[in-house]
């Protein structure tokens, strides 16, 4: 399964903004967004031009797919999904990212970040309905169970994540049983449970043309 092997903070540079793909690494004054916020590169300090138009159309995209870790093909798939079903394409669209499992698990708090979610995922630590999925696309369905395994309960990184997250609220979507690791879908997201940053109309405008 083809993914994104790079460094990860030169992407948050890319975009002038934290995408908070290294868990707590994010949150201190070690973020490379803290410390050099223009973009990575021999150049990257002389990219001063107000971006506009298909600029920012691309700009938008590019933040999304890599927000919740995506890679090209993947994300314009999501995107033609949604423009082929009846309701609004960009909410359509940012409903199928939320509804990754790896994108689930992190926002249960069982992750740091995405990144971390999806190997976790990955490495087959994740039961849904009682099933080991590890396919981190997987797409969660209103009343779907996601469990962490009882072999990884007690994995570091787990239990790491999930005292991390303890003082956050869970979003509205999903409910989540922290002491045993495990969450219930509520109902599938709708654009007002949906907290990410997205100008998702930019993104449908940049496909459309
Ligand atoms: Fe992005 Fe996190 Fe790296 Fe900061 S530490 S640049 S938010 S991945």
């Amino acid at each position: 399964m083809a993914r994104y092997k790079g460094a990860v903070c030169r992407l948050c540079r890319r975009e002038g903004m934290k995408l908070f793909l290294k868990g707590a690494k994010c949150f201190t004054d070690k973020c490379p967004v803290e410390k050099r916020n223009f973009a990575p590169g021999q150049h990257g300090k002389d990219r001063k031009a107000k971006v506009v138009g298909y600029g920012l159309q691309l700009r938008e995209k590019q933040k999304t797919k890599r927000m919740y870790f995506t890679l090209e093909n993947q994300f314009r798939n999501y995107f033609e999904k949604a423009a082929r079903k009846p309701g609004v394409t960009g909410e359509l669209l940012l409903q199928q990212l939320e509804r990754r499992l790896d994108n689930v698990v992190y926002r249960l708090g069982f992750a740091t970040s995405r990144r971390q979610s999806r190997q976790i995922v990955r490495h087959g630590h994740i039961d849904v309905n009682g099933r080991r999925v590890n396919i981190p696309s997987f797409q969660v369905s209103a009343g779907d169970e996601i469990q962490v395994r009882d072999k990884a309960k007690k994995f570091t990184v787990i239990e790491g994540a999930r005292d991390y997250s303890s003082h956050q609220p869970v979003v509205g979507w999903l409910e989540v049983d922290r002491d045993n690791l495990k969450g219930r879908v509520l109902s599938l997201p709708k654009r007002e449970d949906i907290n990410a940053p997205v100008n998702e109309q930019l993104i449908v405008e940049l496909y459309s043309k």
